[in-house]
């Protein structure tokens, strides 16, 4: 079995992994890359894998980073079924035609910039009828059934407690287990059952958002957020609250009731000024009424007595551009919850530019916010953004209310793993930022002595039933195609020495088995070969002098003859080094990995 990482790889956007087994071609998310340009003109690249070649795709939840790229995956032929739960397949409904829209406003107003500057315009990332083709591929199960793909292959979803039919994803090969977290649920979500975790398997895929970040209680940010309303309520000034249309804007819903109920804020106007929030509420309900076990006990409880938990007694749903508008000219108290949550596109943004400069206005953030966005800016303490193109200053008080994320902590992340009877051999961690992924890793490592890897874009890995193995790319041998053609060495025998490396890449976590429970260094290592020796010294560009200096010890130690470098210049080595740059570099850096002195565990 063959799984192979195309997002989501040290970021939190665009999940996207492919398992090949039994000859079937199965894809496991596919999610759009949000936050900074750069992020989004990635959507916009070709799928590194043929769309009509796969058979299934399996759906963990609706949110658009692991779904959002559905329509173009269809659009660039994509017919096979997409296995999801019920509660997903009808928030996906409302959210791909949602961001269908957005691609195609987004793609006029792109069109009218590009012809500005002479360039040819550009067809949008997807359209409405490719969202209606991608529909009817949808098909709903319900949690903890497993689901037969045919040649002994299974997939069961189970609870993730996220946002509303989340799900955990057990898949089932070959005799081989692979878990995927999909986006795990914070322990309180009073609106969703508790997450679940697996029974057992042998790889896990978890994700690792906030793998560096405790949480405050909840209980202090009610306190915070009433304290803020209640400022609010005597000065008149405006909330803004930019919030995820699904699953946060409902949570924010039930908290903000309660508050009322509990006597602490006055029953203060709110607007819920989203469309997509608002269909997204609707399907909430919907949901509710057809398969309540989507739902906490406490939800079905109160269904009962004619209570909806996720409404908000003194709300008013701006649908039309028009009332959306009229927020801003009202100069009353009143919490404006909008979307997108990073506050990347949307109404938000009109909220921000008329609101922000004003320092009676509290923008409070409740959710994740992506490097590059302009949320993050904001939340990090600018004093001036730009919005719809106006610089606007920053006078507002700004609050970031972490507790009312749909996501886990870190101590919940690991208790995730924690719950799981039967450990994993390896555990893959996605859909995070490199330094949160770095935490977690060593988290996990020292608390349960198994192997973590941090997987790299387009890196693949075959699975086995005892051990995982490292796969050599495409990239890997294309770059081998680039260097035959465009470099020529004298006396270097570059086609060896290519075999020699993209072997050592291959092997590397088969020679961490052999050193268990010892520390494996970069002398019993690179020895095996003399000829490693050469890519050790290209690395040295990376990593300084120092195993350039071990390197003539380590010579004299093991008896070593470097027939090459013997009698060169060292102007002659820095030449040859250099002479592999810049196709090497992304090598290097997983090189630089490689080679620094690693304590191996089971
Ligand atoms: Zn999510
Ligand atoms: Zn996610």
């Amino acid at each position: 079995m063959r799984i192979s990482f195309f997002g989501a790889t040290k970021e939190v956007t665009g999940s996207n992994y492919l398992i090949e087994t039994k000859g079937k071609r199965i894809l496991v998310d596919c999610g759009m890359h949000q936050g900074s340009k750069a992020n989004n003109e990635k959507n916009f690249n070709a799928f590194p894998f043929d769309p009509s070649s796969i058979d299934h795709l399996l759906l963990t939840h609706a949110h658009i980073d692991h779904s959002g790229l559905i329509p173009k995956l269809v659009k660039d032929g994509f017919n096979g079924s997409i296995f999801t739960t019920f509660a997903t397949k009808q928030l996906c409904d409302v959210m791909l035609k949602d961001s269908a829209h957005i691609q195609e406003m987004d793609n006029r107003w792109d069109n009218k910039k590009r012809a500005r500057k002479g360039l040819e315009p550009r067809e949008p990332l997807y359209e409405m009828e490719d969202v209606e083709k991608a529909l009817p591929l949808f098909k709903g199960i319900n949690y903890n059934e497993s689901l037969d793909l045919g040649s002994g292959i299974k997939a069961t979803f189970f609870d993730a407690g996220h946002i509303l039919g989340s799900a955990h994803i057990l898949f089932e090969s070959e005799d081989i287990k692979v878990g995927f977290s999909g986006d795990i649920g914070s322990s309180i979500t009073p609106l969703l059952n508790m997450p679940s975790s697996f029974e057992d398997v042998d790889y896990l895929l978890t994700e690792s958002t906030y793998g560096d970040r405790m949480r405050h209680s909840l209980e202090d940010s009610l306190d915070k957020l009433a304290a803020i309303i209640e400022e609010s309520f005597r000065s008149g000034g405006k909330i803004i609250i930019p919030s995820f249309a699904v699953g946060r804007t409902q949570l924010l819903l039930y908290y903000l009731n309660k508050l009322v109920e509990d006597g602490r804020i006055h029953l203060i106007k709110a607007y819920l000024d989203s469309p997509l929030a608002i269909n997204a509420t609707n399907i909430y309900k919907a949901v509710l009424e057809h398969y309540p076990n989507f739902f906490s006990d406490d939800v079905k409880e109160l269904y009962k007595k004619g209570i909806l938990a996720f409404d908000y007694p003194n709300i008013k749903m701006t649908t039309s551009t028009d009332d959306s508008k009229k927020i801003n000219t009202d100069d009353k108290a009143a919490i404006i919850i909008s979307a997108a949550g990073m506050c990347n596109a949307g109404r938000i943004l009109h909220h921000l530019k008329y609101q922000a400069w004003n320092p009676s206005t509290s923008i409070v953030f409740v959710g994740y916010q992506a490097n590059g966005t302009l949320g993050r800016k904001i939340r990090d303490g600018a004093d001036e953004v730009k919005i719809l193109g106006e610089p606007i200053e920053i006078n507002a008080s700004v609050y970031s209310l972490d507790s009312f994320s749909a996501h886990a902590d870190q101590e919940h992340l690991i208790d995730f793993v924690r719950r799981i009877a039967k450990k994993p051999k390896n555990i893959f961690i996605v859909h995070g930022e490199e330094t949160a992924q770095k935490v977690l890793k060593d988290k996990l490592e020292k608390e349960f002595n198994i192997q973590c890897i941090i997987p790299e874009y387009k890196e693949s890995f075959e699975l086995n039933k005892e051990k995982v193995e490292q796969v050599y790319t495409e990239e890997l041998v294309s770059v081998k195609e680039k260097i035959r053609s465009q470099v020529h060495i004298e006396n270097v025998d570059l086609e060896k020495e290519m075999d020699v490396f993209l072997k050592m890449m291959k092997d590397y976590i088969d020679i961490n088995k052999l050193h268990e429970n010892t520390t494996l260094n970069i002398e019993r290592y690179a020895l095996k070969s003399s000829q490693i020796m050469l890519w050790l010294r290209k690395a040295t560009e990376i990593m300084g002098d120092e195993i350039f200096d071990n390197y003539d010890a380590l010579v004299e130690k093991e008896g070593i003859v470097d027939i090459k470098f013997e009698q060169k210049s060292k102007e002659f080595r820095k030449e040859y080094f250099m002479s592999f740059s810049p196709i090497f570099d992304d090598f290097y850096r997983k090189f630089k990995e490689l080679l620094k002195p690693k304590k191996i565990k089971d």
